[in-house]
């Protein structure tokens, strides 16, 4: 065994308390940042803790870079208008980005609809959401471990420049997307299809594109025309051959989602493992510099264009899922089920980075809607998750992952924190029924 799980007992109790909440928030993506604000708007008092400086989690570190999620999916979108399906903290964020300047009109994405962010407006946006008197933010601060009396979530142990400290709280809310306290509390949690995930990209922005060429070129859709594809599939040197460029708020820029990370050796890589995680941010610069070089020489308007910068780190679309009370299946999403106790809609396809092309299967005309104790881990106490890292098989979640989707996760958590605090009721016990009418 590489690493150990929890550090010793007596060394926890030993360390300096930074102090007691009635919700810590554990992460600062989508689900995180939605997760904090609803619940300080519900009084409660909330640490919310990231390890980088800034939040957003993948949608900017990563530079994914587009509220998928929002909209239905038709069969014909040219002759179609985006109808919104998703509304709650994703449409309170989409409106603020809005008003920024920072979100591009709805823009053809196969049979659906996505919209373009700007990552800049998405830091001050949820900056200015997260500056409430009743949240405290801790950038640059790591979950490391759990304090808990057997199942029963204490608190957590965060690393800092200036070393380890513990925080208590009521309830934790875990929006790690990795599901680490959860899995540091040595509750269940299962990673992808036996183990292999989807596999990460490493997305990146290109500058000085003449938009209008370009365009005529590629058309409408923001997923690659079958003559790029043709173009793709002739190159060894390009691992995916199937690509999404998003056109952004910034004039002559292109967002790119094109690149398939595996090890140097073409293995699927596990990023919870710090070796694998450093193998695919390696391997993530030549494969992004070799599409960009591919773009240059092939696609008419690209030309002159330039290289602007990589994301931060390298994209994940999955780690560890939750053993929940309940789960989402592959068939849920392709059954377009429905339940009492949904949290949210979705028409998003189940879009499988795994293999050459990533797979898209669309729900025409029709959503499925996940259940609210897809959130709730089946043991452990005063504990919940937000985010991608929800109870759901290996295809669902390839659906369900996507930001809007997230937003609404993180209300729903603290909208149950909310309650299971002031009743006194495990999460175990809420009524998803009460989650779902308070959406
Ligand atoms: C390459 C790629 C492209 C994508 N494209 C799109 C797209 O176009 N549109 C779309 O809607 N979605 C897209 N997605 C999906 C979407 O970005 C994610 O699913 C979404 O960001 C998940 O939100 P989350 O809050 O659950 O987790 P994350 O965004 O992963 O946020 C988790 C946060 O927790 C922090 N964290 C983790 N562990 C700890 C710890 N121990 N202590 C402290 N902090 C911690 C992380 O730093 C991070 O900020 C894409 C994803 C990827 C990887």
């Amino acid at each position: 065994m590489r690493y150990s799980l929890n550090l010793p007992t007596d060394y926890k109790n030993d360390l300096p308390r930074f102090g007691d909440f009635d919700v810590i928030v554990a992460g600062a993506g989508p689900a995180g940042v939605a997760a904090a604000v609803t619940a300080a708007e519900l009084d409660l008092k909330v640490l919310i803790i990231e390890r980088l400086g800034f939040c957003g989690g993948a949608a900017v570190a990563g530079l994914s870079g587009t509220i998928c999620g929002l909209y239905k999916s038709v069969e014909d979108t040219s002759n179609s208008e985006p109808e919104q399906l998703v509304f709650g903290f994703a449409e309170r964020f989409r409106h603020a980005l809005i008003e920024a300047g920072g979100l591009t009109e709805p823009q053809i994405y196969g049979k659906t609809w996505v919209a373009t962010h700007d990552c800049a407006k998405y830091k001050k946006v949820a900056t200015d959401m997260l500056r409430q008197d009743n949240i405290t933010v801790l950038y640059h601060t790591q979950m490391v471990d759990v304090i808990a009396e057997d199942d029963t979530l204490k608190g957590l142990v965060l690393h800092t420049k200036s070393g380890f400290t513990s925080v208590y709280a009521q309830r934790v809310i875990d929006a790690s997307g990795d599901a680490d306290v959860v899995f540091k509390l040595g509750q269940k949690t299962r990673k992808g299809q036996n183990g292999i995930i989807q596999n990460p990209t490493m997305m990146f922005k290109v500058g000085n594109v003449d938009m209008e060429t370009y365009l005529d070129y590629w058309g409408e859709n923001t997923i690659s025309p079958p003559k790029v594809v043709s173009m793709l599939e002739a190159n060894d040197a390009l691992l995916r051959k199937k690509v999404w460029l998003f056109p952004t708020v910034n004039p002559g820029e292109l967002l790119v989602n094109a690149t398939k990370i595996t090890g140097f050796d073409k293995r699927a890589l596990d990023v919870t493992d710090p070796v694998d995680h450093t193998e695919a941010e390696q391997f993530s610069i030549y494969q992004a510099d070799e599409f960009f070089n591919f773009m240059k020489a092939n696609l008419p308007g690209c030309e002159n264009s330039y290289f602007i910068d990589y994301a931060t780190e390298v994209g994940v679309r999955q780690t560890r899922s939750i053993d929940g009370i309940k789960t989402l299946t592959n068939d849920n999403v392709v059954n377009g089920d429905k339940c009492s106790d949904a949290i949210v809609k979705s028409a998003w396809p189940i879009e499988l980075h795994y293999g050459d092309k990533p797979r898209t299967e669309w729900l025409v005309d029709d959503h499925y809607e996940v259940p609210f104790h897809t959130l709730v881990p089946k043991h452990g106490k005063n504990l919940i998750v937000a985010g991608r890292c929800l109870s759901s098989e290996h295809e669902a979640l390839a659906s369900c992952r996507v930001t809007a989707q997230c937003f609404e996760y993180g209300k729903a958590a603290a909208l149950a924190t909310h309650i299971s605090i002031k009743e006194a009721l495990d999460f175990q016990a809420i009524d998803g029924k009460r989650i779902a009418d308070l959406m």
